[in-house]
């Protein structure tokens, strides 16, 4: 995991931005959220780098192995939906490019060749108000 202070101003840029245009697709463009989460697979490995983009969040247990978010049950729709498409998984990347994050996506045009039946029953199964909770 790099330290963010090896960030250089472009990557803090490229950060920065990404925390912009993650909080306004969760609060705003729900069916994208739903479309994307559908093609998401893997879990979640507990690396923390997406609690360090730009900075490390105050509400991070880093002394817990793995580490562990203090507010887990109550924590924002941002850290419950990451990541939320490639591009987040790029960003977090950034940070720790040795450890990849357990989460990949079936990219669009494969998962939309599935046709609209599957596409639709893969996308009703996402619940975006409880992604993510409980802890397991
Ligand atoms: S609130 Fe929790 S999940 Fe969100 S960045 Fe902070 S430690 Fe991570």
């Amino acid at each position: 995991m790099r330290p963010t202070s090896s960030l250089t101003v472009r990557e803090r840029a490229t950060l920065g931005w990404g925390k912009v245009r993650r909080f306004y697709l969760a609060h705003f463009r729900r069916a994208y959220v739903r479309e994307s989460l559908a093609r998401r697979v893997g879990q979640c490995d507990r690396t923390g780098a997406c609690c360090r983009l730009m900075f490390t969040c105050p509400l991070l247990d880093t002394v817990s192995d793995p580490v562990r978010c203090r507010v887990h049950e109550v924590k924002p729709k941002v850290c419950r939906l990451f990541p939320i498409d490639e591009r987040d998984l790029r960003d977090r990347d950034i940070l720790s490019p040795d450890a990849p994050c357990g989460f990949t996506f079936v990219p669009r045009e494969e998962f939309l060749r599935r046709g609209s039946a599957a596409v639709h029953e893969a996308e009703t199964r996402v619940h975006i108000e409880t992604v993510d909770l409980p802890r397991s």
